[in-house]
């Protein structure tokens, strides 16, 4: 049977899990902060709300993809949030990348409006989100996450319940900080190999099949070469995970100078001016020519 289905950011990551939706057909609605995104979405048979409230009456479930922390606050509990429409028993589900401490509030939140919470953060990027093979890290009770199955399954092949809300939130900081950490690195490596004169294919070719490679750094690779940086994941959000990362570092008691080091490139890159290019751009200002 068709699902109610609304969903919340239709940025490069809910646009692709919002057509995975249409695709398998559910009865979708949509709703952006920047309603133009919603254009092509409702020429595929989308319904495109007013406000987050708009899209999660009636609905079943509500899936919110944004880009942060405080996105997150607003499209729930905002003047105009989406719990205030969500009849008890229904599921909220969450796949932002966010901090653990936010999702645990939110979870408070979910439960004393007797809506079923669950956090899904995803890995997987723009190509995955449109194949619908994301992964999804789930913090949630094991009810909620038996009635989001279904609608997860639509949207990926892997789903790996953690524990209870913010556990997702936990390994996908741990996600993202070793991989904001690799890219940086890299970019590092890459730059110093083009300033001191070696073919700077070749260079990379060795350090991406050798020990220091990795499936972020091949991908990195091939992007830096070619200096291709069309958005799969842009590099605010990058610096954003790397400071929640830090922070939650730093409440276990790690102090870390690794996600602050690499972290500190991304934001270099973004004050360069490349804050809407993919993360690879992030070696373009340790570049010499
Ligand atoms: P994106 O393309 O930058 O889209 C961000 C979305 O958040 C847009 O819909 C944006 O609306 C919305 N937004 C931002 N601030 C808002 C606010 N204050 N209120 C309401 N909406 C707001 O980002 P994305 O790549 O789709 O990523 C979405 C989330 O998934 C992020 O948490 C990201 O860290 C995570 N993630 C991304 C990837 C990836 O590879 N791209 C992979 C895994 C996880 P507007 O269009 O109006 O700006």
């Amino acid at each position: 049977m068709s699902k109610k289905i609304a969903i919340l950011g239709l940025g490069i990551m809910g646009m692709g899990m919002a057509r995975r939706l249409l695709q398998a057909g559910d009865a979708v609605t949509v709703w952006n902060r920047s309603p133009a995104r919603a254009a092509s979405l409702v020429e595929a048979g989308a319904r495109q709300a007013e406000s987050p409230v708009d899209a999660a009456t009636g609905a079943d479930y509500v899936i919110a993809m944004v880009a942060d922390n405080d996105a997150s606050r607003s499209v729930w509990l905002g003047p105009q949030g989406a719990l205030a429409a969500m009849a008890r028993g229904k599921v909220a589900i969450d796949s932002s990348t966010l901090d653990p401490g936010w999702v645990e509030t939110l979870a408070v939140e979910m439960k004393a409006a007797g809506v079923h919470f669950v956090e899904a953060p995803v890995t997987g990027s723009k190509v995955q989100a449109e194949g619908g093979t994301l992964r999804f890290f789930v913090g949630s009770d094991p009810e909620s996450l038996a009635l989001a199955r279904p609608v997860l399954d639509s949207m990926g092949n892997g789903v790996t319940h953690l524990g209870p809300a913010g556990s997702g939130a936990v390994l996908k900081l741990a996600n993202n900080v070793m991989a904001g950490i690799q890219v940086a690195a890299f970019a590092e490596a890459l730059a110093l190999v083009e300033a001191k004169g070696l073919d700077r294919e070749q260079a990379a070719n060795l350090l991406r099949n050798g020990a220091p490679g990795s499936p972020m750094v091949g991908l990195m690779a091939d992007r830096m070469l070619a200096r291709n940086y069309d958005p799969n994941f842009l590099i605010p959000l990058m610096a954003k995970d790397l400071g929640y990362g830090e922070a939650l570092l730093a409440s276990a008691g790690i102090r870390s100078g690794l996600a602050a080091a690499a972290r500190a490139r991304f934001l270099e890159a973004e004050q360069a001016g490349l804050g809407d290019r993919d993360i690879a751009a992030v070696v373009e200002p340790l570049r010499q020519s």
